[in-house]
């Protein structure tokens, strides 16, 4: 258990919980056709009937008769994991809605940026999003510095809305408040004592005391304050310059990183399709939707977790109520490109 009552595996990889997951679905006896991408649905009569599936070995594809599928391919974001957004195209395919596909939780490009500071985190600040001149969201918490912009676990919560905001050619821009614990008065006030301390001292020293390193040249740099020089020019305008430098560090956002990076996708197959008790399709009956490839996202924090795992068991459990009320023997099926033989992806 980390901060935040976050849970990690004993051995920090999470390809054990992938393992362990496999291991119990064997137990059960669901059998997993390793190196098997599903090509196409078959659809007839209103009904699912077979999986066109291609298999590592062959060139064809070979059919598989289903009496009724899940489909859980995943999004679009963070293709090297196996979600290549093949869901959208069969779910689309079969007569269901998609809603608008975005990049969510992603880091963002701004401008200015700060190049000096990149790899530099901080903690215990204040994100605020404004959206075409309007207060959004405000983020308490952790903000990183990068080549193109900022990152970090406060950007991500608020990169939603700001993906869906520049998508619909709105104006988006973070203030960034380095102390949020000092109100601007007490901030002052710290400031002029500080100053009294260092009068003799640079500009570079006494930025030194409210500041991380990386950002003191970038902070002279807006100030047009040289670092070596004395820090009694801090006075009057520029000194209320300096504080409303730490107190709303403005970026405009420019852009978002893409599909490769994202580590959520927004948007989706339509819920409007979906029977949210079985998760059944309200179009193709004994086809089934869970996780990711629908309409259904959320902030950090495993609540994309929960959103698979709910509602991967609800519809588990119909479609396997659905194919055991059609007799004889069932045997779930796992059409599975990656191999869960510990080697990680890319097998
Ligand atoms: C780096 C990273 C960190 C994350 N951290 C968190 C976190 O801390 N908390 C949280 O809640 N969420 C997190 N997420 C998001 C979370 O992992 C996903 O929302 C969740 O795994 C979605 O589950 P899913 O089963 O719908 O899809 P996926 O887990 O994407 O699984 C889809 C599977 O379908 C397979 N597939 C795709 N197409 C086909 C096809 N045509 N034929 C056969 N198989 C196919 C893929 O190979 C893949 O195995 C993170 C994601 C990433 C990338």
């Amino acid at each position: 258990m980390e901060r935040g009552d976050r849970v990690f595996p004993a051995s920090d990889l999470a390809w054990d919980v992938a393992d362990a997951l496999v291991a119990w679905a064997r137990g059960q006896g669901v059998e997993i056709v390793p190196h098997a991408r599903v090509e196409s649905l078959v659809i007839q009569g209103g009904l699912l009937t077979d999986l066109m599936v291609l298999r590592r070995s062959s060139p064809i594809p070979q059919r598989i008769e289903a009496r009724c599928a899940i489909l859980a391919t995943g999004g679009q974001s963070y293709p090297a994991t196996g979600s290549t957004g093949d869901g959208y195209r069969f779910a689309e395919a079969t007569g269901h809605r998609i809603e608008p596909l975005r990049p969510s939780l992603v880091r963002i490009e701004t401008h200015p940026t700060f190049p000096g500071a990149q790899g530099l985190t901080l903690k215990n600040v204040q994100l605020t999003l404004w959206i075409d001149g309007r207060k959004q969201a405000s983020e308490f918490g952790e903000a990183e510095f990068t080549a193109k912009g900022l990152a970090g676990a406060s950007v991500l919560r608020l990169s939603r809305q700001i993906v869906a905001a520049l998508a619909s050619g709105r104006k988006a821009e973070v203030v960034l408040d380095l102390k949020p614990a000092l109100e601007p008065v007490k901030l002052e006030t710290r400031l002029l004592r500080e100053l009294a301390t260092l009068q003799r001292g640079s500009c570079a020293q006494l930025l030194r005391t409210l500041l991380p390193s990386p950002l003191i040249g970038a902070f002279c740099a807006a100030l047009h304050l040289d670092p070596a020089g004395p820090a009694s020019r801090l006075q009057g305008a520029k000194l209320k310059q300096l504080l409303s430098l730490l107190k709303e560090l403005r970026f405009e956002v420019t852009g978002h990183g893409g599909w490769e990076e994202a580590i959520v996708t927004a948007g989706g197959v339509s819920l409007k399709d979906i029977d949210p008790r079985t998760m059944a399709s309200r179009k193709i009956e004994n086809l089934y939707f869970a996780g990711e490839v629908l309409d259904l996202d959320a902030n950090t924090g495993g609540y994309n977790l929960q959103i698979a795992c709910s509602t991967g068991w609800l519809a588990g459990e119909a479609a396997a109520r659905r194919a055991a009320g059609a007799g004889s023997e069932v045997v779930p099926l796992v059409a599975e490109p990656w191999t869960f033989d510990g080697a990680g992806p890319g097998n």
